[in-house]
């Protein structure tokens, strides 16, 4: 592994030669990120083939895809919000100036998952590089082939004191997040994200933590329930379940429980076929995550699929059924294919359950109800969601993506992602031209015209 201590010294060495904070040098480096990918495209899908058998389609719309847009989206923008923001002033400040000046913290620390292994580890960098700061990555080691090729591009196109990769596992992120970096975005579990608050607290480093937990999807008995068996199937199934924000498990309205089964069934069928032969179809990222879930699978009523593939760590769409809150299934977020299914007579019961648990990364509600959409909206708290939809929320970069509490603190994506990766340092320019002497204390004319500027 690079020495840490070495590596962060020269980082920071070239953060304060003041390159990285032009305008100009910034659109390079973005402008290189986009024709490092641009350039790889074959590579970086193998690799994810390898590591995840992704297929093309999803590789492209859900890692490749996602980052030109975000790309194109900051570079269009950078020059206006990098701007310094002028700000009014109170009459306390007259013939003053305030202004919140965008400051790069420095070097940046990005800590990857697995899941969506290149779009997750740099969304953030473009973040981090638009923002100004310099950048040191760590890919996830349970997708070895695009932490490997992310190693080998980023050594390619950038220098390493600028933007570099430091492959490895928990020893080496936590060597890396001992070290003081200047910020430190991080995604992954809700345990490693304990973690990593506490190292951060050792120097009080800012950070971003996008964690997960279990995501609600609600189906009322008024859902428009064909398009919502299509998105949930669809929502569910991706990546084989492996998605931080896929519906964790479902909450359909009794009344309308059978014929929405039959209908998710169906959307499910059409969307994978025989998942286990589809070549299309993604598998589980290790033997560790395999087992977990079949072990799910021992414990609970299966309604549909519960077939699997032990030598390609395959499970097929799977949805449980007579599933309870005490159910090991409901117990953790669940990261795989398998949907269990709740059933409630009243939105309201399904209001206080939520609430009992922790505050979901994402929220789904389908019905046709705007008074109970506004009811679920209102009520509950969440990292952000869909209404009649499922994951969507995600793919729009003028949406501030992150979760709430035990789902995440902080967010990002498009202005969110260089607003997490800048300082906002509030400075007043003040006058020398007069100085009011109603400032300083013993003037009692002054105690007077302060009284009557600062009470309500
Ligand atoms: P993870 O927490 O196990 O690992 C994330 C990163 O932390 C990896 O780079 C890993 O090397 C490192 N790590 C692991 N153990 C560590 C330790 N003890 N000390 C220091 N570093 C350690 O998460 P994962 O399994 O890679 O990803 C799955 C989790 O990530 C799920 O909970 C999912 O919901 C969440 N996730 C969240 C988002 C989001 O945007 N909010 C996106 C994807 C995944």
């Amino acid at each position: 592994m690079k020495n840490v201590n070495e590596l962060l010294e020269r980082q920071k060495r070239f953060f304060y030669s003041e390159k990285t904070k032009t305008l100009d040098f910034r659109l390079q480096q973005l402008d290189k990120l986009k024709d490092m990918i641009a350039n790889n495209e074959a590579k970086i899908m193998e690799a994810l083939k390898k590591d995840l058998n992704k297929s093309e389609f999803e590789a492209f719309t859900t890692e490749i895809g996602f980052l030109y847009m975000e790309l194109k989206e900051v570079r269009k923008k950078l020059r206006s919000w990098m701007e310094p923001e002028k700000v009014t002033n109170p009459i306390t400040h007259k013939g003053a100036k305030s202004r919140i000046y965008k400051d790069p913290y420095g070097v940046a620390l990005v800590i990857a998952p697995w899941n969506y292994p290149f779009q997750l580890a740099l969304a953030p960098v473009i973040g981090a590089i638009a923002a100004g700061n310099c950048v040191i990555l760590k890919p996830s080691e349970l997708t070895p082939n695009v932490s490997r090729l992310l190693a080998e591009l980023v050594a390619q196109y950038f220098n390493e004191e600028y933007f570099t990769v430091v492959e490895g596992a928990v020893k080496e992120t936590q060597e890396l997040l001992s070290s003081r970096v200047d910020y430190i975005f991080f995604t992954g579990s809700v345990r490693v994200g304990k973690i990593v608050m506490e190292k951060a607290s050792k120097y009080l480093t800012p950070h971003t933590l996008e964690l997960g937990g279990k995501s609600p999807t609600i189906v009322d008995h008024d859902a428009n329930l064909e398009i919502a068996a299509k998105r949930i199937a669809w929502a569910k199934f991706t990546n084989a379940g492996q998605t931080c924000i896929a519906p964790d498990y479902l909450f359909v309205h009794e009344k309308v429980k059978e014929q929405f089964i039959d209908l998710l069934k169906k959307s499910t069928e059409n969307l994978y076929g025989n998942a286990l032969k589809n070549p299309d179809y993604g598998r589980i990222v290790s033997d560790g995550h395999y087992e977990r879930l079949k072990s799910f699978l021992l414990h609970s009523k299966v309604l549909f699929g519960g077939n699997s593939e032990d030598k390609e760590l395959i499970i097929e769409p799977t949805f449980l059924g007579d599933i309870g809150w005490d159910d090991p299934v409901m117990q953790e977020e669940i990261f795989g294919p398998l949907l269990p299914v709740l059933t409630f007579t009243s939105i309201e019961t399904v209001i206080e359950q939520v609430r009992n648990h922790e505050k979901p990364l994402a929220l789904y509600y389908f019905s046709e109800s705007k008074e109970k959409q506004e009811k679920i909206l209102t009520q509950l708290t969440f990292g952000g969601g869909c209404i009649n939809d499922a994951l969507f929320h995600i793919a729009n970069p003028y949406l501030p993506f992150g979760g709430v509490g035990q789902s995440g603190t902080g967010a990002y994506h498009g202005k969110a992602s260089f607003d997490t990766f800048t300082h906002q340092k509030s400075v007043v320019h003040q006058t020398t031209k007069f100085d009011f002497p109603f400032r300083y204390p013993g003037n009692k004319q002054g105690m007077k015209l302060i009284k009557k500027l600062m009470r309500p």
